[in-house]
């Protein structure tokens, strides 16, 4: 039966419990809050009548069987699991208002097609340092060999992470899903920017996914006693990390009206004592767009102003890629209905690009793909002050059951 906003608040609410600490949720992949809430979204799809099984990933699969078992299947879903001390929408709306959303195509009469309800596992990179890996797994795309050497915080590796709820690492690849078997994927997702907020819009039809370039890049001064060694002799690795950092600032505002973005999250300190002078500095640097001639331009940039730096201050950089994806276009077909979707349910739209990473990246792939967006306050997430309105979602989970309804009757 069509459910209303109080269930949809309380489906939350119950699972914004789960791992919630003195500050925000922690759910991380794989652990004691992420399955506790797995499981209770699970009792809901049995309730819901769908059929569910876990794929040898641990995704979970909720599937509304349709009436001619030959079509492929309409999917969506999204993810549980969040980075520390995060919010309680980023994923969760998808996977709420995507159940609700099938609860709405049950009551909209028999559906051709089957559609499907996943939860995607381990869509946060924050446990193992790779985002997406459910979707990936999915999709065929995982690096399994890098996954079978990380591990957490606590020493825990990824196949031990898997092993402690039966799944097997070397089974993993099992859980690729076949082109043929889908018709189609659609993801309900805050925005986690404030695009919509600012221009007054419910909705936003996702068109471009910006993909993240990380980079590592490794300063090498000489570490020396900060009382004995003269201003003039010194190799310090932080002033020119500084400077790179202050560089990269620069390059990616001049890059700012393309949607390009560059943030330097991290920086070690070596030896990191008072009384040394820094001989290493090594920093994550995470550069994306939506445009990839502006993200090509950017990183020329930064090697650029690198070396400048460095001649001056006679130190030694090594700049490693840890990752290069590409922007992702979603599907033109489906953003076409999902906008035709926002007119039949009479709500406010624009077209919008996603800063973000998301499963669907992935899963554009192996099927056409579209993202529905709805406002975040103040574009805030990954942040315990993360919130959407329970209006905007309602509207939200509308669309979205407009879109699937079209696509599976
Ligand atoms: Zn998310």
């Amino acid at each position: 039966m069509k459910k209303n906003k109080e269930w949809v608040v309380d489906v939350i609410e119950e699972v914004a419990y789960f791992g919630k600490g003195k500050r925000g949720i922690t759910r991380l992949a794989f652990t004691e809050p992420d399955l506790k809430g797995q499981e209770y979204i699970m009792n809901l799809m049995v309730e819901a009548g769908l059929t569910v099984r876990k794929d040898q990933m641990g995704n979970l699969i909720g599937r509304l069987e349709g009436q001619d078992k030959t079509l492929p299947a309409v999917l969506t879903g999204s993810h549980l699991d969040t980075v520390p001390e995060g919010g309680k929408f980023d994923g969760v709306v998808g996977v709420v208002g995507g159940l609700a959303a099938i609860h709405y195509l049950q009551d909209m009469g028999p559906l051709r097609h089957a559609v499907e309800l996943i939860v995607f596992v381990a869509e946060e990179s924050s446990r193992f340092g790779f985002a997406t890996m459910g979707s990936k797994v999915m999709t065929g795309s995982g690096d399994i060999t890098a996954w079978s050497k990380v591990k957490d915080q606590n020493g825990i590796t990824f196949a031990e992470a898997l092993s402690e709820q039966n799944l097997d690492i070397k089974q993993i690849r099992l859980a690729k899903r076949n082109s043929e078997d889908i018709k189609a994927f659609v993801e309900l997702h805050i925005e986690q920017g404030s695009v919509l907020e600012k221009k007054g819009n419910v909705i936003g039809v996702v068109q471009t996914i910006a993909a993240p370039t990380r980079l590592k890049i490794t300063v090498e001064g000489m570490a020396a006693h900060s009382g004995s060694t003269p201003m003039e002799e010194r190799h310090d690795a932080l002033v020119s990390a500084s400077m790179i950092v202050l560089a990269i600032n620069e390059i990616a505002l001049d890059h700012s009206s393309q949607g390009t973005v560059a943030t330097v999250g991290d920086l070690k300190v070596h030896p990191g004592s008072i009384n040394v002078i820094p001989g290493m500095v090594e920093m994550l640097v995470d550069l994306r767009g939506i445009k990839q001639e502006s993200i090509i331009e950017c990183l020329q940039e930064i090697k650029d102003a690198i070396s400048t730096i460095t001649e001056e201050q006679d130190t030694i950089v090594a700049m490693e890629m840890m990752s290069a994806e590409k922007p992702v276009d979603m599907s033109p077909e489906i953003s076409k209905l999902i906008e035709q979707s926002c007119v039949d349910v009479g709500t406010t739209y624009q077209l919008i690009h996603s800063r973000a990473g998301h499963d669907a990246v992935n899963m554009s792939k192996i099927t056409p793909t579209g993202m529905i967006f709805i406002p975040s306050k103040n574009g805030i997430s990954h942040n315990p002050d993360e919130y959407t309105e329970y209006d905007d979602i309602m509207v939200g989970i509308d669309v979205l059951a407009e879109t699937l309804y079209k696509l599976a009757k």
